[in-house]
């Protein structure tokens, strides 16, 4: 791969339902040469795995604490991957201006609040074909309500009108994610949203320190699209 993706802005921990401690994730970045990570812990809207009230305080307090511990040699940042909670509507916090990466995603196990949550659990349990320009413009109304810089795996869960978003996000400045964990955009999505303009960013979302840096099957997918110059998270080696 000619490029080095130097960050990585999507990890979880056991705050969440993942296996590591934001220390493990940072000093598994440090290992990887990685120059910058982000702990974005699903947010409070998730059922299962939202961290909120005083779990999200601790949290805070730890990445505070990780920042000073680590400055200097690697830049912790402290990040959140909020859900879209309905259509134009996100659980994001009340002090969102204190976090330096916000994500967010579609996700399921998330109380329907309004038509678009619903419309998804209406396909997957009674088949109805839902609308991929009315998902992205939901996504997309709720992305920038809570002025999000990344859109995590588009498609996951819930199929989105591609051009249409990454038009869209190149307006707002928001980024579109290529997931390592598990790519959500073919080959042509990707080269799509390479020819508007719109950024791209790499993130392992990794949620064991194991996988934190972990961007194989993402660079795979943006190797083979030829879309390595918009991806913000890398350089050229
Ligand atoms: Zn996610
Ligand atoms: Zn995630």
């Amino acid at each position: 791969m000619p490029y080095r993706v130097f960050a990585d802005y999507h990890t979880h921990t056991y705050y969440s339902h993942g296996r590591g401690s934001p220390r493990e994730n940072v000093l598994a970045a440090l290992d990887k040469g990685l120059e910058r990570v982000a702990v974005s812990e699903h947010g409070p809207g998730h059922f299962s795995f939202g961290v909120r009230g005083k779990k999200l305080e601790r949290l805070n307090d730890e990445m505070i604490g990780l920042r000073r511990e680590f400055g200097g040699r690697i830049e912790v940042l402290r990040g959140l991957e909020l859900n879209v909670m309905g259509f134009g509507k996100s659980d994001c916090p009340a002090d969102r201006d204190e976090y330096d990466v916000i994500i967010i995603g579609y996700h399921k196990s998330v109380p329907p609040t309004n038509r678009l949550a619903l419309s998804v659990w209406g396909e997957s349990l009674l088949h109805i074909k839902n609308d991929p320009h009315r998902n992205a413009e939901g996504i997309l109304a709720a992305a920038e309500s809570c002025r999000a810089n990344i859109i995590s795996h588009p498609n996951l869960y819930l199929r989105v009108d591609i051009p249409y978003l990454a038009k869209c996000c190149r307006q707002l400045g928001i980024l579109l994610e290529v997931n390592s964990a598990r790519v959500t955009l073919s080959e042509e999505e990707i080269r799509t949203i390479a020819g508007e303009g719109c950024g791209l960013i790499i993130g392992s979302d990794a949620h064991s320190p194991g996988r934190v840096g972990d961007f194989a099957l993402a660079g795979e997918a943006v190797t083979k699209a030829e879309a390595w110059d918009s991806v913000v998270n890398a350089k050229k080696i």
